[in-house]
Formats: structure tokens, sequence, C-alpha cells
């Protein structure tokens, strides 16, 4: 059997030197063909130095120097457990001590032999205690082969990549250098025209470039994702991402027309009386926004971002009330069981005079199959429920307006899904996480975008702290202090992914020992994402009731919770959160007239940094600023980073640092789809297949098309 050619397409595996093991390693890192290997960029470079006697290197420094091996001996870490290989080089100048710590005892052992010539380059330490130069896990290259092959790669700049484990940096140098013969098999999904328009180099010059420097390019700029190939690059990833954009956009438009309402200024009157409150100035203008939309016959797409507590529910409501007073349904999902239930009581509760039919659908809810007959029959005017609303057996009699509440949390994916439900239904999503105005129109680009910036009146401003582990018996006073006033408390505990179960135990032990502690007579309840949903269900209600005084939750889950008696919420291992996070949670509780307190539990040691970025929580109250503030401190790769906020990730891309290359690639990609919609043309016949291939993986913003 003649073994299939390989190309840019196949799997890393039949390249040489990757074997199954390093093939399941590198699929950690999203390698799964040889094109992807091209695709996977180094995050930084290293400088080339240039050859230098041991006695002249100093130390903080990354350099090379010519050596031969004194001697080598594995040794052990105090303690005993930990090996190390440790080698000692000279040069007639000097003594370099290099140690690994992980390394293949055998291969080493040879490898370093006596009198053996090397070439070594790392970051030199000088030892005090010993009075030694040294370097762990430098680089090294035989002397010989580098006196071979001229002058090599360690004169050059090095590329580093992110890892795995499985995968050194090294090897991982190797297979891409192998990859890199494919790489002209590799298609530009930009077109030549925009490629010249904006003098931008080739797509395999680029790779060559980013991957392979040439010792002469300039490593400043590289570090700095600058240069014009590393631009290019980052050109094509957002190029991508905005024709889809454009795509959806379009199609969104193109769809069959949709039901323009009827809303006059009576209709808008009658709706405002349904509230026991008159709408804030933002609130009538988002309201005038999604007037504006529905009455005509496009589908409406309109984003809302508002903070948590600016009255974002009451907004779709009156949007809801003008579709059911325009004969048309109205569905409202909520991410979770509990927050759609708490939007079907309120919502209730506001209409019990009217004769508006109000149903809730989540799959533990009863009688669910009298509510699908009633949504069917057009009985049920508005829907409140979960993903059980986007579910096969539900078919609407005439839905006219879907709204989607705290969208980040359902994944752009479902939210095509629902957008799906009727074909040409009026769409609003709400979000309260702030994502700064201009990223929201880059990342959204196929969406409308309002704001509401005004919280109601009567708001107390909430008092934030931030207490250290020594300060906590105060943080639990002030607690129990607030629930003799009859307030109730919330106590967070963060859930890491990865360590899910020991953050879970840890969790439960604290709220035991708080139980049977300092809490003994306070009544205690506990919710985790492990448990039932109607078990959490039940102390849910218990809390709403007033039954239960201290939550202690696990999950951040059930954020979008109106409690207005609870006054305080004490999270623990605050440094962990996101400040938009923390932001969002600190939400829960200023929803009366009564002082709040947030009480931010930061660790032992507290970075500095981080202590900064919480303290930025205690100065200000504005999403759209701590929002701001964060992205500026953490970067953006970490705010989005988050897999939960849906958000594409990038490869090399930064939207905040490389917000010009976004716009710019905006601009060509709706542009170039406003003029060719289907990508019919020859030389845009990359892009349809690299988005037919891509896009809804790489981005997952759903489909397309
Ligand atoms: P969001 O969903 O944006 O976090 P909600 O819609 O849950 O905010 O509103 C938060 C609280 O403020 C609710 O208790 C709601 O009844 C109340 N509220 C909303 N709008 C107003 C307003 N204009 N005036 C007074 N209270 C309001
Ligand atoms: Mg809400």
């Amino acid at each position: 059997m003649r073994p299939q050619p390989l190309s840019a397409s196949s799997p890393v595996q039949f390249l040489k030197g990757v074997g199954p093991k390093k093939a399941t390693s590198l699929l950690k890192l999203g390698i799964r063909t040889v094109a992807d290997l091209l695709f996977h960029f180094p995050v930084r470079y290293s400088a080339p130095v240039a050859l230098k006697h041991i006695d002249k290197i100093e130390a903080d420094r990354i350099e090379a120097v010519r050596c031969s091996v004194k001697s080598s001996r594995i040794s052990f870490l105090k303690g005993g457990r930990k090996r190390i290989f440790e080698v000692l080089f000279t040069d007639g100048t000097g003594i370099l001590r290099a140690t690994w710590f992980s390394f293949p005892a055998k291969s080493y052992k040879n490898r370093f032999e006596p009198d053996s010539r090397w070439i070594v380059r790392g970051k030199v330490t000088f030892n005090r205690y010993r009075g030694s130069k040294e370097m762990v896990h430098p680089e090294t290259v035989s002397a010989d082969e580098y006196d071979k092959e001229g002058s090599g790669e360690l004169e050059g700049i090095l590329a580093y990549y992110s890892l795995t484990e499985g995968i050194a940096q090294k090897s991982l140098r190797v297979v891409i250098e192998s990859a890199m013969e494919h790489v002209s098999e590799l298609k530009d999904c930009v077109p030549d025209a925009i490629n010249e328009k904006y003098q931008i180099p080739s797509l395999q010059h680029s790779l060559r470039a980013v991957h392979q420097p040439v010792p002469e390019a300039d490593y400043d700029a590289l570090n700095l994702m600058a240069t014009r190939e590393q631009k290019k690059l980052i050109f094509t990833e957002f190029f991508l991402l905005q024709a889809g954009l454009a795509l959806k956009r379009r199609s969104v438009r193109q769809e069959v027309p949709g039901t323009a309402f009827d809303v006059d200024d009576e209709l808008r009157r009658k709706i405002a009386h349904v509230f026991p409150f008159s709408f804030t100035r933002a609130q009538e203008r988002v309201t005038g926004e999604i007037v504006d939309d529905i009455t005509t016959d496009k589908p409406m797409n309109r984003l809302l971002q508002g903070d948590v507590g600016s009255g974002k529910t009451a907004v779709a409501l009156a949007a809801a009330l003008m579709a059911v007073r325009n004969k048309k349904q109205a569905a409202i999902m909520a991410p979770t069981e509990i927050l759609a239930m708490q939007h079907y009581k309120k919502i209730t509760e506001l209409l019990a005079d009217s004769k508006v039919n109000v149903k809730l659908l989540t799959s533990g809810a009863k009688g669910k199959k009298e509510t699908l007959q009633a949504i069917t029959d057009g009985d049920s005017h508005i829907t409140v429920g979960t993903h059980a609303l986007i579910q096969d057996k539900v078919i609407f009699a005439g839905l006219g307006l879907v709204v989607i509440d705290e969208q980040h949390r359902f994944g752009v994916r479902q939210r095509a899904e629902l957008i799906g439900m009727g074909e040409n239904t009026h769409t609003l999503i709400m979000t309260a996480t702030p994502i700064p105005r201009t990223l929201a129109m880059t990342l959204y680009g196929d969406l409308d975008i309002s704001v509401l910036d005004e919280l109601p009146p009567g708001r107390t401003p909430v008092v934030t702290k931030i207490y250290s582990p020594s300060n906590r018996e105060s943080a639990l006073s002030l607690i129990k202090k607030e629930v003799a006033k009859g307030r109730q408390a919330f106590i967070i505990y963060p859930l890491v992914e990865e360590s899910d179960k020991l953050e879970l135990k840890a969790a439960v032990t604290m709220y035991e020992s708080l139980k049977d502690g300092p809490f003994s007579d306070l009544t205690l309840g506990l919710t985790h994402g492990r448990m039932k949903g109607s078990e959490k269900d039940e102390v849910m209600e218990r809390f709403t009731k007033g039954e239960i005084d201290v939550l202690v939750s696990t999950t951040v889950v059930e954020v979008g919770i109106d409690q207005p008696n609870a006054t305080v919420i004490m999270i623990e291992h605050a440094g962990r959160f996101g400040l938009s996070q923390l932001h969002q949670l600190r939400g829960r509780i200023g929803r009366s007239s009564h002082q709040s307190y947030c009480l931010l539990m930061s660790e032992e040691k507290q970075a500095a940094q981080s202590l900064a970025r919480l303290k930025i929580l205690t100065k200000s109250e504005d999403g759209f600023r701590i929002a701001e503030e964060d992205l500026a401190i953490r970067g953006s790769g970490d705010f989005f980073g988050a897999k939960q906020s849906g958000l594409p990730e990038f490869r090399i891309g930064d939207i905040l640092r490389d917000h010009k290359i976004m716009s710019a690639a905006r601009a060509s990609a709706f542009e170039l789809v406003e003029k060719d919609p289907d990508l019919k043309a020859p030389e845009h016949k990359n892009l349809r297949t690299a988005i037919e291939e891509n896009w809804q993986e790489r981005f997952a913003l759903g489909e397309i098309g």
C-alpha cells in the first residue's frame, strides 16, 4: 500500500518526528493538521547573541558560550526526591554550571560526554552561595554541528511557543520546520486586491518570517507583534472573522420580511402603567431604539448592554408587551432555571391585572405538556424559559419577539439557534458584561447596540472593602450585624474549572465550619453547581422568602438573582475572579435603600498587581469603567479568555493592541461582502472555503449563510 502524500491538511502525526504521543500533546494545543502547526504562532522571541567567553558573560542576560564538558552528574535536590542533571562546562576562562530538572537520564549522560564540545545558550544567573555562573535548561548545540552549519540557530532570533506537556520548545521548532515545507499549499483567504491595496506581504512569506525570523529581523518589533508579517497574519485572522460577520448580518437582513409592529404613543403610555416606577431616561431612550426597529419589517437584531440593576428586564418586558399587543407571542430566555423562575414571577406579578398570559417553560417546570400546548395554541402570550425553549417540541403559534437574557452565558452558538426559532422574529439580546463600545461593535458586527448607562434612582452606593485573611473576623461580624438587623448575606466561593472537586470540597467545608462555628445561631444555606436543580431551587426559594440568613454559593450561575433584602456579599478568593465578574456579583446587593457592603477577601500573598486590580472596585461602581480598566491591566487575552465569555479567541491578534487592524479588516470585509454577497467571484473562492472550514469552529459564532 502506498502511503498518502503528505499535505498541509494531513494530520500532524504523519510529519517526520511526530508519533501518536506527540500528536496527542499537539492536539491539546489545538493542533490537528500540518496547517494548524503553521498557525501556532510564537508568543515571544529571544534576541540573537554573540558567542562570549565564560568570564565575560553577565548575570540576568541571555548569553551564549563555546565550551566543553568538564564533568557531569546526577544529583538530588534537598529532600532527596527530585533528581537534577548537572554539567560543568569550561572554556578555559571560567566554569559554567548548567542544570536540568527533567531530563532523559541515559541520553543526557551519553550526550554530555567529558570533553565533548558545545555551544550553550541561556539566561545567566549568578549563584552567590557557590560563587558560580549558572544556566537552567540552556539550549545546547554540538559545536561540531554548529561549525558545520555555519552561523547556526543560536546566533539567530529564536521563536518561543506556548507549550503543553509532552512537547519541548526545541522539538516544536523542529516539527514546525518540517511543516514549513507545506507552506506553499496554504491559500490566503484575503484576496490579492486587498493585499495589494494595503501592500500586505504574502501569507507564505509572512508565516516563514514569523516562525523562522532571519537573523537581521527587527527583534523588538517581533516581540511587540508589530512586524509587517505579523500584522499581515493578524489582518488575515480578523478579516476572516469580519467577513463571516458581514455575511451573517446580510443574511439576517435579507430574510423574509419580519412583522412590522404597530406601536404608537398610546400603547407606550399604556405599557408604562404596568410598571410601579417610571422609566429612567436611558430606559426610555433604549425603548425608543427598540420601537424604531420593531416597527419596520426588518427583523430586529439588537444587543442591549446594561450594568447589573440598570433595568434591562423592564425594557424587555415593555418590548414583549408591544409584541403581544400586535397579536404575536414573545419568548424570554434565561440561562438558568432560577433566573427563568425569577423573571416569570416578576412578570406575572406586574401583569396580574392584565389579560396577558405568561407561562414558564423549563425542563423542571410542572405541567410542561399543558405549557407546550398553550404555546402551540397561541394561548401563552409571553413564555419565559430556559434552553427548553429551543427544543424541537416547542412550536409557537406566532412568535414575534425573542429576548435572550445574560447572553454571554449561552455562548454565541446558541444565540444563532435562538434566532432561528422564528425566521423573522425580532431579537433582543441582553448582557450585563460590559464591553467597551468600540470592541462590541467589532465583535458583534452583526448586531445593533443599545446601552443602558444609567441606574434607576434611589440606589445607595455599595461600600466595597478589601479584607486580608487576618481581618476575616471583622468581615464575619459585619455579616452578623446585618443579619441582626433583619438583612441577608451571600458568601461566594469561586470554582476554578480544573480543580472543581477540590474547590467544592473547600467550599462545603467552609460552609460546615461557619454553620458549626461563628454562624451557629444563624440559618445558613448552601448551593453549588453539582446540586440537583430541584434542590438548588428549594434553597434559593427559601433564601428569597427570607428563611435563610446567609447563602453560601460556590457558583456564579445564579448571579442574576434579585433579593433586595440582601445587603452583604462576601467574596472568597476575590483575586481569582475577573473584575467584571466581581462587579456583577456585587450587583446582587445594593438593590434597596439600605446600605450594602461588598467584602472582597484577598489571599495571604496577594500579588501587588492583583490588589491594585481589586482596588479599582472599591473606587468605582461603573461597570464600563471597571471593564476598561480591567482590560487595560489584564489585556484582552485574559479578559475574553474565559471560556464562558463565548467571544472569539484569536491565534495572533489582540483586539486591544490591534484594534486599528480590526477596523481595517472590518471595512475591507464588509465592502467585499457588499459587492459579492455570495462570494461567487473566483478571487473570493479561498475566502469562501476558509469561512466554510474555519469560521464556525474557530469563532463559534454560530451558523452563517
Ligand atoms: P438588570 O436585569 O439590568 O440587572 P433588572 O431589570 O433586574 O436589572 O432591574 C433591577 C431592579 O430595579 C429590579 O428590582 C427592577 O424592578 C428595578 N427597576 C428597574 N427599572 C427601574 C426604574 N426605572 N425605577 C426604579 N426601579 C427600577
Ligand atoms: Mg437581569
